[in-house]
């Protein structure tokens, strides 16, 4: 609003700021950051890029012949898991929604447990000792619950490590544009700053929230002035791109290992897939959309960028396609090798002593005994 009566003035304003370094057609903005200057770690980023890839047409072609349970795609939005998993150090805490793969393999979780997880195994959740995964969270299906799990957390790590006198840990909590119109997400954000907690809130901007347009979800301009309400920064950056994607990571990370607090970091992206395998998006979505989507798709711009520089060959690609496909057909092969857990065990890990009601659940379904067709 503007006044001109003398009794009202402004006493605050903002600024959302959004950041994007390489663009669609392959093209250049500013000054490349140090990392994008090792050949070593561009070709890294492209590699767990592609593969998250494989591995997602791997996991739905799973579903759609009966062998995976409902499946949630990364299609279009690889860049996010990956730059998240680059940013973030070995001791910091990631914790997930459900489609930030990328971040979850560079963590060390084995392709297996995630397709074991969406096969309905509680232990595609035990991620592996001795990985940075091993003390992140399992990646989350309901939406925003675990956020304010997340503060939680970092207030935990924050306490832990000023007793200790050491560099702070820092804890990411990832969740879609949906998930910030809950109160979980509020309650966290005002939580975050009161107690200056080093914790990074990324929302995954794919422009749906299931079969709810962006603009549906939000009267806000943006999703990244959510955080402005918390007095938390808030910016914008291209979820699409790599490179300005692991830069905007990186540098709030940087903010809150320094004890300069919290920051909410909008990806701007784009939902190639249906929202899970259970869904049908040609009911609700134009076409015309998703295709206009597609030249914007992370790998593709990012691809023709390395090829340009000289960092990427057709041979690379290659061998890239060849070694990658390999590892997640051996993932799918460990998928199904693992023997079904006895079904009662979907009564064991929710409670540390079963309450009575549901001990007779527990022995009848065990005595009925496993269910044919395993996973
Ligand atoms: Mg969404």
């Amino acid at each position: 609003m503007t006044t001109t009566d003398p009794a009202t003035r402004k006493v605050a304003s903002y600024d959302i700021y959004y950041t994007q370094i390489l663009n669609p057609d392959a093209s250049i903005n500013g000054e490349l950051p140090a990392f994008a200057r090792d050949p070593q770690q561009l070709r890294a980023m492209y590699a767990l890029m592609v593969q998250t890839r494989l591995f997602d047409k791997k996991a739905v072609a799973l579903q759609r012949t009966g062998q995976l349970g409902t499946f949630a795609a990364a299609l279009g939005q690889e860049a996010i898991g990956v730059a998240i998993g680059h940013a973030l150090k070995q001791d910091d805490v990631f914790i997930p929604a459900y489609r930030e793969y990328g971040a979850q393999f560079a963590r060390g979780v084995p392709m297996s447990d995630i397709l074991l997880y969406w096969g309905g195994d509680e232990r595609g959740m035990d991620y592996p000792q001795g990985t940075a995964a091993y003390h992140d969270f399992p990646l989350s299906v309901p939406i925003s619950t675990h956020v304010p799990h997340a503060i939680g957390v970092a207030y935990a790590t924050q306490m832990q490590d000023r007793k200790a006198g050491r560099e702070a840990r820092v804890v990411l909590a990832s969740c879609g544009d949906g998930a910030t119109s809950k109160g979980d997400f509020y309650e966290a954000v005002s939580s975050a700053k009161v107690w200056n907690l080093p914790i990074i809130f990324l929302v995954n901007n794919n422009q749906w929230a299931i079969s709810m347009r962006s603009s549906r979800q939000t009267g806000a301009q943006t999703f990244a002035q959510k955080g402005l309400a918390g007095g938390i920064n808030g910016e914008q950056v291209d979820g699409n791109d790599i490179i300005a994607m692991r830069l905007v990571l990186e540098r709030a990370i940087q903010r809150a290992r320094n004890g300069e607090g919290p920051s909410l970091i909008e990806a701007i992206t784009y939902r190639l897939h249906d929202h899970t395998t259970a869904d049908d998006a040609r009911r609700y979505r134009p076409e015309e959309e998703v295709q206009a989507a597609w030249e914007r798709c992370p790998i593709k711009r990012y691809k023709a960028w390395l090829e340009a520089q000289g960092h990427w060959t057709a041979a690379d690609e290659e061998t890239l396609i060849s070694e990658g496909t390999a590892s997640v057909e051996a993932a799918a092969q460990a998928f199904r090798n693992v023997t079904p857990e006895p079904p009662e065990a979907i009564f064991d890990h929710l409670y540390a002593t079963l309450p009575k009601s549901m001990q007779w659940q527990r022995d009848e379904v065990a005595a009925r005994g496993p269910v044919k067709g395993g996973h």
